[in-house]
C-alpha cells in the first residue's frame, strides 16, 4: 500500500540509487547494493559492511538477493569492483524470504563463511526450501477457501504453485550462528545491536549501529510500502498484525536522526514519522474492517476491494487475502469482532 505521507520522510541521497552490480558508499566502509527480482517489487537493497573477524580483513554482507543467474553475475560483478581483494567473512540474513536468504548458501559456501540469522527463520527456511509445506500447494488453497476466495481457477493456481519457495531457495546454508534480539554484533569497529521484530517473518533481526547512526530495518519499516503482514496456512489463527505493530513502537526507542536502510526503496530520516505514519494506516484499516463486520457478517475475501481499492493479480491476491485475514484476526483474537464457521465451509466475522 502506498505511503500518501512519504514527504514528511526525507532522503538525504535524493535520487541517487547505485546501479545493478555498482555500490554507493554512505558512510566509511559501509556500502549500498542494489539487486534485481523477478516480481512487481523489482529491486532488492543489500548492504556490505566493512570487517574485520579474528584479525582478518574483509566484508560482513546483510542479504543476498534471490538464487538465479542474474543476481549471481551481479555479485561476481561487487567481488571483482567492490570488495578491495578482501574477502567476504559473514553473511548477515534479516529473515527467511527468498530475496533475503536466496543466494546465502551459495555466498556463504563460495567465501566459507557462516551465515547469521535468526534460529526461527533459519529452521523455516530448511523446512520450506526442502518441501511444499505452507508456501503453496493443497494447504494454501484450503486455506484461502475457507476465508472466501471462491474463484476455482486461482485456487487451481495456488494448488499447483507448491515449489514456488524452492524455486527462488534452491538450498540452504547447512549451518548458521544465532542472531537473537539484544545480542551485539561488533563489525568493523562498531557495535551493531539485533533488534528482533514479528509478524512480517517469524524471526525477523534489523541491525542499529547507535556509533554510525544507522539502522538496517531489513523488511520491518520501508519508506513507500507497508510491510507485509499476513496469516498464512500453518498458522491459520496467528495475530501478525499486533505483533508487527508492537514491533515497530519499539523501533520510537531509537533516535530520531536515525538513517535508515530500508531492504526496498531508499535510504531515508524520519523514522518517527514512518512508524506513526503506518500505525495510523493500520489503524484506518482495522476500523474499516470493523465497520465493515458490523454492518453484516463478512469474510476475508469479501474485504479485498475496501482494504486494496485496487485490481490485484493472482501473486498479489494470496498476500493480500493474508492480510485481510490478519485484519480480522487482530480484531476477533482481541474481542473486537466474532468469528463463526458457516455450513459453506467458510469462516466469518461480525460485530459483537
Ligand atoms: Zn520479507
Amino acid at each position: 500500500m502506498a505511503n500518501l505521507r512519504e514527504s514528511e520522510l526525507h532522503y538525504p541521497l535524493g535520487d541517487a540509487v547505485p546501479t545493478p552490480g555498482g555500490m554507493l558508499e554512505l558512510a566509511p566502509g559501509v556500502r549500498w547494493l542494489r539487486m534485481g527480482l523477478p516480481f512487481a517489487l523489482d529491486h532488492i537493497n543489500l548492504w556490505l559492511l566493512r570487517d574485520e573477524i579474528d584479525g582478518q580483513a574483509g566484508w560482513t554482507v546483510v542479504d543476498c538477493g534471490v538464487a538465479n543467474d542474474a543476481t549471481r553475475a551481479l555479485w561476481e560483478q561487487v567481488f571483482a569492483e567492490h570488495l578491495e581483494g578482501l574477502p567476504i567473512l559473514r553473511v548477515v540474513v534479516t529473515h527467511f524470504h527468498p530475496d533475503h536468504i536466496g543466494l546465502a548458501a551459495w555466498l556463504t559456501e563460495r567465501w566459507q563463511c557462516r551465515a547469521w540469522i535468526s534460529a526461527t527463520d533459519f529452521n523455516l527456511a530448511r523446512l520450506a526450501s526442502g518441501s511444499t509445506v505452507g508456501m503453496g500447494g493443497n494447504t494454501a488453497a484450503a486455506f484461502f477457501a475457507s476465508h472466501g476466495l471462491s474463484d476455482e481457477d486461482s485456487l487451481a493456481k495456488i494448488r499447483a504453485r507448491s515449489s514456488y519457495y524452492p524455486s527462488m531457495v534452491p538450498a540452504v546454508p547447512s549451518s548458521f550462528r544465532r542472531l537473537m534480539d539484544g545480542l551485539q554484533l561488533n563489525i568493523g569497529g562498531h557495535a551493531w545491536h539485533c533488534i528482533t521484530g514479528y509478524g512480517h517473518a517469524p524471526e525477523h533481526i534489523s541491525l542499529h549501529s547507535p556509533s554510525l547512526g544507522l539502522l538496517i530495518s531489513g523488511d520491518m519499516v520501508l519508506p513507500r510500502i507497508s510491510t507485509n503482514v499476513s496469516v498464512v496456512d500453518v498458522e491459520p489463527e496467528a495475530d501478525p498484525l499486533s505483533l508487527y505493530l508492537s514491533s515497530i513502537q519499539r523501533m520510537l526507542s531509537l533516535p530520531a536522526d536515525t538513517l535508515v536502510l530500508p531492504s526496498h526503496g531508499k535510504p531515508f530520516t524520519g523514522l518517527h514519522a514512518r512508524v506513526d505514519q503506518l500505525q495510523e494506516h493500520h489503524d484506518e484499516r482495522l476500523a474499516d474492517v470493523l465497520q465493515a463486520c458490523s454492518a453484516k457478517p463478512c469474510h476475508a475475501a469479501e474485504l479485498l476491494d475496501l482494504l486494496f481499492k485496487r485490481k490485484l493479480d493472482l501473486h498479489q491476491t494470496t498476500f493480500a487475502m493474508g492480510e485481510s485475514v490478519a485484519h480480522l484476526n487482530a480484531l476477533w483474537l482481541s474481542g473486537r469482532l466474532q468469528r463463526r464457521l458457516d455450513a459453506d465451509g467458510v469462516y466469518r466475522f461480525s460485530g459483537l
